[in-house]
C-alpha cells in the first residue's frame, strides 16, 4: 500500500494586486516606474484602490448598522490615516501622538476613540480637550479624568475597556483573557462603574478587544457573542444607557504558508444577529468593530534592491539594503513564536521561473536580520525589485529603524 505525502502548505496567492507582464502594479502603476517616481529604495508602498476595495467588501459583508473603525496604530502613515478618514466611521488611537494625527486628518472627534494602558496625564488632558471618547483603563484613569473634567470644565466622555474573562481562541496575539495589563478585569468592572457615575463622567459605553490576527471566523464569532453577552451584564452596573459598544476586531490575513484568507460570511451573519438584539438591548447603541491590520495590511508591500549576492557553504545570500530595521515583522521578531517565511517575489520579474533557492537577507550586524530563508526566487540582478507582501500593517512605525544608523524608509500612498 502507498500513501501519498501530503502536499507542503503555500503561501495564499498574492493575487490582489494587478500585474503587466512581468511588472507588479501598485495603483496601477508598473513598480519599476515607481521605484523611480519614489526615487529611492527602500520603500513601502500602499495602493488606495486595494484599501478602498477592502473597505466596500466589508461593508458589503457585515450589516448597515455596524460601525467600522480603523485602529491607527497599524499604520499611523498621515496620508493613509487621511484616506482612511474618508473610508471608515471612526479611528481609534493608542497616544496622544496618534490622537493629533486623526485629528490633523479631519476626523471629526466624536468618531475617535483612545485606548491603551499607561496614559499619561498630558495625554488624558489632550483628550478631554478634543472631546474624543476615551477608554478607561484603571481606577487611576478615572480619577485622573475627574480632575482634568474640573479643571477644563468638559465632562470627559468615557466607554471603559473591559478585560474579559475569556480569550480569542487561535488569536496571533491575546490582549484580553487571564491577568492582562489592558482594560479593567471584570470582577472589578461593577465597582469602576459606580466611581464614573459618582464622578460625573460622561459614561458612553463598553470597549472588549480580545485578540489580534485571528484567521477562524468561529473564534470571532464566539468572541463577539460573549463580548456582547458580558457587555449586556455589566449594563445593569452602568451609571446611563450605552451609546457605544466596541466588540473589538482581531480579523487576520494570511502571512504564512497554509493560511487561507478569513472567511466574512459567517461574522456578517453574526453580527447581524447581534445588530438585531442591540435594538431592543441598547437602543440606540452604535455596535462598533475596530480594525487595523485587515483593512490596510494586503494593500501595502516591502520593496528593496539587492546589494550583494554571495555564497556560503553552498548557501546563496542575496543582501538587500533594508532589513529588519525597517521591517521587523517580516524578519519573524515581531510577536512571531517561530520564524516563518512571509510572501515575496522579484516584483519586476513576475514571469519568471523561481530557479533559485536563496535566503534574502538584511545589511544588519545581526543574524536575525533574515527576510526570506531559502525561499526559491527567479535569479537577480542589479536593479531588480525584492516584494515582501503583507506589509501595509506593522512595518515601518513598528520597526527599529535607528538601529544601526541606516537610511529611514520611505512611505508612499499610490
Ligand atoms: C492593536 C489593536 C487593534 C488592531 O489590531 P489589528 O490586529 O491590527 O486589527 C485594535 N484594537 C486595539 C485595542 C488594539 O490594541
Amino acid at each position: 500500500m502507498t500513501t501519498t505525502p501530503s502536499p507542503a502548505p503555500v503561501h495564499a496567492p498574492m493575487n490582489q494586486f494587478a500585474t503587466d507582464g512581468n511588472q507588479l502594479l501598485i495603483g496601477g502603476m508598473p513598480l519599476s516606474r515607481l521605484a523611480e517616481r519614489i526615487g529611492q529604495t527602500p520603500f513601502y508602498a500602499y495602493d488606495r484602490q486595494l484599501i478602498a476595495a477592502r473597505v466596500a467588501e466589508l461593508r458589503a459583508a457585515l450589516p448597515g448598522e455596524i460601525k467600522l473603525h480603523y485602529a491607527m496604530k497599524a499604520n499611523p502613515m498621515p496620508a493613509l490615516v487621511g484616506f482612511m478618514a474618508g473610508l471608515v466611521d471612526g479611528i481609534d488611537v493608542a497616544s496622544g501622538g496618534e490622537l493629533k494625527v486623526a485629528l490633523d486628518a479631519g476626523t471629526s472627534p466624536h468618531e475617535i476613540s483612545f485606548a491603551g494602558p499607561g496614559k499619561r496625564e498630558g495625554e488624558l488632558r489632550q483628550a478631554v480637550a478634543a472631546g474624543i471618547l476615551i477608554n478607561i483603563e484603571s481606577f487611576r484613569e478615572v480619577e485622573l479624568l475627574t480632575r482634568i473634567s474640573r479643571e477644563l470644565a468638559l465632562p470627559a466622555r468615557v466607554a471603559v475597556r473591559v478585560n474579559p474573562d475569556f480569550e480569542l481562541k487561535g488569536s496571533g496575539m491575546k490582549m484580553g483573557g487571564g491577568p492582562k495589563q489592558f482594560g479593567v478585569d471584570t470582577e472589578q468592572v461593577p465597582e469602576l462603574l459606580a466611581l464614573i457615575g459618582r464622578q460625573g463622567l460622561a459614561f458612553e459605553g463598553f470597549h472588549l478587544f480580545a485578540g489580534s490576527q485571528n484567521l477562524k471566523a468561529e473564534s470571532i464569532c464566539e468572541a463577539q457573542q460573549k463580548s456582547y453577552q458580558l457587555a449586556l451584564q455589566l449594563a445593569a452596573h452602568a451609571p446611563s444607557p450605552v451609546r457605544f459598544l466596541n466588540l473589538g476586531g482581531g480579523f487576520g490575513i494570511p502571512y504564512f504558508p497554509g493560511e487561507q484568507r478569513l472567511d466574512l460570511a459567517p461574522i456578517g451573519n453574526n453580527l447581524q444577529q447581534l445588530a438585531e438584539r442591540a435594538r431592543t438591548d441598547f437602543p440606540g447603541a452604535s455596535l462598533v468593530i475596530e480594525l487595523g491590520r485587515y483593512l490596510v495590511g494586503e494593500a501595502g508591500i516591502y520593496v528593496a534592491q539587492v546589494v550583494d549576492r554571495k555564497v556560503s557553504r553552498g548557501q546563496t545570500y542575496l543582501v538587500i539594503d533594508g532589513g529588519l530595521n525597517h521591517h521587523l515583522s517580516a524578519s519573524g521578531n515581531f510577536g512571531q513564536v517561530i520564524r516563518k517565511n512571509y510572501p515575496v517575489a522579484i516584483g519586476n520579474k513576475l514571469c519568471h521561473a523561481a530557479d533559485e533557492s536563496v535566503s534574502v537577507v538584511g545589511p544588519l550586524c545581526t543574524p536575525l536580520d533574515i527576510l526570506a530563508d531559502r525561499m526559491r526566487l527567479p535569479t537577480t540582478e542589479a536593479g531588480d525589485l525584492f516584494v515582501i507582501f503583507q506589509s501595509g500593517a506593522y512595518g515601518a512605525s513598528a520597526s527599529p529603524q535607528a538601529f544601526l544608523g541606516h537610511p529611514p524608509v520611505v512611505e508612499a500612498l499610490v
